[in-house]
């Protein structure tokens, strides 16, 4: 079996980049701070979003890492790579505070500086939940019930992840 190997993806980045500018206010200036890589090896999911450790840091110059199966990216589609990647995005989490604009006369948000790591922290799924439980019980927690929602007003219905290839994130 081939070694576990990781190289730096301008791919993956150029694809976060849009992401971020469409989606992702708190990443803006934090970018450079995100290494993007693949990983090439077998495991059983495609992407991954993780905070760097101390010396991981250290070594990297990056904050926050996002790697991603290369294997797996090979098969996906443009639009389910954006779906990917901004999954892994969305586990990033940065602290804020709240702040009185003067001039627009209104409560706006404002990040903590994205060079601190105790800005950053990574974020759950809004659901864990079994399939099956949720045929059985139906939409029975609020974390659900928000969810089907979103799912219902989604901008098309067809299932992203349709593939006979199972994609799996954490
Ligand atoms: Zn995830």
């Amino acid at each position: 079996m081939a070694a576990v190997d990781f190289e730096e993806s301008p791919e993956v980045r150029e694809v976060a980049v849009k992401i971020i500018n469409q989606h992702h206010p708190h990443l803006q200036d934090a970018a450079d701070l995100i290494g993007f890589y693949f990983r090439f090896g077998a495991s059983d999911w495609a992407g991954k979003a993780k905070k760097c450790t101390a010396f991981e840091r250290h070594a990297t110059g990056y904050m926050l890492f996002v790697f991603i199966n290369a294997e797996d990216w090979k098969h996906l589609n443009p639009e389910k790579r954006n779906a990917l990647v901004d999954h892994e995005l969305c586990h990033f989490m940065r602290t804020s505070h709240r702040k009185y604009d003067e001039e627009l006369q209104k409560w706006t948000e404002e990040w903590e500086p994205a060079d601190q790591p105790d800005n950053w922290t990574i974020r759950d799924h809004d659901v864990e939940e079994f399939s099956q439980v949720i045929q059985r019980h139906g939409l029975w927690d609020v974390g659900i019930e928000q969810f089907a929602r979103a799912v219902r007003n989604a901008p098309y219905q067809k299932d992203l992840f349709e593939d006979e290839r199972q994609i799996r994130t954490i």
